[in-house]
This record gives C-alpha cells, sequence and structure tokens, in this order.
C-alpha cells in the first residue's frame, strides 16, 4: 500500500474527518485489521488564516511547500491537502516537490461526471467561490458552476471560519445553508459540491432534495484506491 502523506490541520475538524474517512475506506477494501499506511503534515489554522485574511498568497505557498517537502522526506508517495482553498498553492507545491498531489477538483469533477450531472452549484470559502481553480476543472470538464450572490458567499464563508473550523455546529447555520441551497437549486444546480472540508459537518444527504458531493469524502476514498490499486 502506497503511503499518503496529508498536509492537514486546515483545520483539524476536518483533518478528524480524513483520517477516519481513510481508514475506514482501507478496511473497507481489505478487512481485518488492515489501516491506512499515512503520515500527517498538520500545520497551524491560525497562521494560514492570518495569511489567507491578508491574502499573501507568497506567504503561504511557502509554507505549503514547506510541509510537502516535509512529507517527501517521510517516504509519502501522493499527496492530499486536506482543504479545498489550500490548492491555491498547488502549482508551487508542484514545482518544489515529486511527489504527486491529487487534486480535490479532478477526482469531484470525475464523480460528477460519473452521475452524469452538467450542472452544479459550488460552496466554500470566498477563496474557493470566487476565484478559477476548482471552477477551471470542473468547465474542463463540461460542468457548469453557479455560486451563491454575494449575501450567500459572506454567509457561507463566514460561517466556515466563525464556526465550522471551531467545531461550531447550529440550526440557524444549516437553515441558513440549506435556504442558499435552495435558491441555487431554483437557479438549476443539479447537484452541490460541498466545496470546503468542513461543511459535511453542518450538511447531510438528507438535508437536500439533490446530489451533494462531499469533497472530503471524495478525496480520502480515491486517495485510499490509488494507494491499494493492485494490492486488494
Ligand atoms: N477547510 C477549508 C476548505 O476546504 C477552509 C479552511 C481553509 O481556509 O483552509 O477550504
Amino acid at each position: 500500500m502506497k503511503k499518503i502523506g496529508l498536509i492537514g490541520g486546515m483545520s483539524w475538524e476536518s483533518t478528524l474527518l480524513y483520517y477516519k474517512l481513510l481508514n475506514e475506506k482501507v478496511k473497507s477494501l481489505r478487512g481485518g485489521f488492515h489501516s491506512a499506511n499515512c503520515v500527517i503534515e498538520s500545520v497551524d489554522f491560525a497562521e494560514i488564516a492570518a495569511l489567507q485574511a491578508k491574502d499573501d498568497w507568497n506567504a503561504l505557498d511557502e509554507l505549503m511547500k514547506t510541509r510537502a517537502r516535509a512529507l517527501e522526506s517521510s517516504g509519502a508517495e501522493m499527496i492530499l491537502i486536506c482543504a479545498n482553498t489550500m490548492h491555491l498553492s498547488v502549482p508551487a507545491i508542484e514545482q518544489s516537490s515529486k511527489v504527486p498531489v491529487l487534486h480535490i477538483a479532478d477526482v469531484t469533477a470525475a464523480e460528477i461526471k460519473n452521475k452524469k450531472l452538467k450542472k452544479v452549484a459550488l460552496l466554500g470559502t470566498k477563496f474557493t467561490m470566487e476565484r478559477d481553480f476548482f471552477r477551471d476543472i470542473l468547465e474542463k470538464n463540461g460542468i457548469a458552476v453557479l455560486i451563491p450572490d454575494e449575501e450567500g458567499r459572506n454567509k457561507v464563508h463566514d460561517i466556515i471560519y466563525k464556526e465550522l473550523v471551531n467545531g461550531i455546529v447550529t440550526d440557524e447555520s444549516k437553515k441558513a445553508y440549506v435556504s442558499i441551497i435552495e435558491s441555487l437549486i431554483t437557479e438549476g444546480a443539479e447537484g452541490i459540491i460541498l466545496g470546503c472540508t468542513e461543511i459535511p459537518l453542518l450538511i447531510k444527504p438528507m438535508d437536500v432534495d439533490i446530489p451533494l458531493f462531499n469533497t472530503t469524502k471524495i478525496h480520502a476514498e480515491k486517495a485510499v484506491e490509488i494507494a491499494l490499486e493492485g494490492s486488494y
């Protein structure tokens, strides 16, 4: 089994989900006492969030490159960035480390194509919803992308940073997300991408009538399938 390297702590609430999903997937495929061969480089999220708020992507790239190189030295054969937003640093990481990054948008696009959907809505931080790094990959795969209006984007973003990364889940925030999702369905969304690795703490498949794409789960499970290729 290949060794999976995780850059986690963004936030640790979702890294916990990754660790659980990786181990559960290995167990479901191999049975017995089998568990994931992995190593986690866990960052201090306060540092990341402060640099994001300053829009200092050069410093964020440097930080992510250092963590990717540490994973390479630990023998990782694949890198998972346990956050959608920090995939903005993928080009920098790819220049400085030889270990392949499993891109969260690539695996999500593949899943949407499997379900034959043509138009989906993307929820995540403002970086993820408003910049091109995620949208471009979906569009290259023939998938049209909707995002909430400005008020909706602010709401989705604030709930992530003020609540979800601190493990706070409230009915009020769930209602706010569901109402934003309902407007996106009215605009033609056939599926909803939970494009922030903490959103699955708040929104579950039973909360919505159309398919949800849980990027945390899709990413972790695909990593295990690749890590185990040929060995189960
Ligand atoms: N985990 C998040 C994501 O998937 C948000 C926290 C961050 O900014 O890294 O985008």
